[in-house]
């Protein structure tokens, strides 16, 4: 399993090669979110290889945002409802997860006992209550993004858009690999460094308990509790 996701560059062949770069984590299905900032967003899910993928798509779907995901299913069979990325109730949030939410039942019959559920996954927990705390308390996905996750216990990597500023990926690590690719003029984040070392070589590494605000020239990094984290990109000298 792994995830690929990148801002501020043309996004989908960059995913698609980094998520085929991936296959090696072995998968069970795999899905594409692309938003091209101007009020247009796709998304593709399949069950099986990447190539079912790129074979679905049209040659209109296209973003200079885009998040990807390659599943190994721990919680919900491998079907195309269930594979990532998952998305809320509004259709705002969308997001793609490696890693298991232990407490996932808890969270949802705690907090989002309204909402109507459309996969069987754990994953899809995380993105409802981002959603709910940004409708019930009005704050921004970022601060959403951290309160939610401070109710959540287990693994993840995971990766954060929300349609109304498609100019962001949000982030979040926690025993499950992720790191940041830093560009000129785009950024990257993904499961490892050799899906995108054709884009970059410069990278940084996310901690466990850290989460991040990206755009196509920034990073914020900073734990669950909202301290900021000192970042030290490093260069890797090695060819693709
Ligand atoms: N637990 C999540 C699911 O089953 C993510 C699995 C993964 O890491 O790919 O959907």
């Amino acid at each position: 399993c792994g995830i690929v996701g990148i801002v501020g560059k043309s996004a989908r062949e960059i995913v698609l090669n980094g998520l085929s770069k991936l296959e090696y984590r072995g998968y069970d299905s795999a899905g594409i979110y692309l938003n091209d900032q101007k009020g247009n967003e796709y998304i593709t899910k399949t069950v099986g290889r990447i190539q079912n993928l790129k074979d679905q798509m049209t040659s209109d779907e296209q973003g200079l945002v885009g998040i990807g995901h390659t599943r190994w299913a721990t919680h919900g069979k491998p079907t195309e409802n269930n594979a990532h990325p998952q998305y809320d109730e509004t259709d705002r949030f969308y997001l793609v997860h490696n890693g298991v939410i232990e407490n996932y039942q808890e969270i949802k019959s705690n907090y989002l006992s309204d909402v109507n559920f459309v996969s069987d996954t754990d994953t899809e927990v995380i993105v409802q209550l981002i959603s709910k705390i940004a409708r019930t308390e009005n704050v921004d996905a970022f601060t959403a993004l951290k309160k939610a996750l401070a109710k959540v216990k287990g693994s993840y990597a995971l990766l954060l858009v929300d349609n109304t500023k498609p100019d962001h990926i949000y982030v979040a690590k926690n025993k499950s690999p992720l790191m940041l690719g830093i560009g000129a003029g785009f950024n990257i984040i993904a499961s490892d460094a050799l899906s995108v070392l054709d884009q970059t070589k410069t990278f940084a590494d996310l901690q466990d308990g850290q989460v991040g605000d990206i755009t196509n020239d920034s990073y914020v990094i900073e734990s669950l509790a909202g301290e900021p984290a000192v970042v030290q990109p490093y260069t890797l000298k090695i060819d693709p």
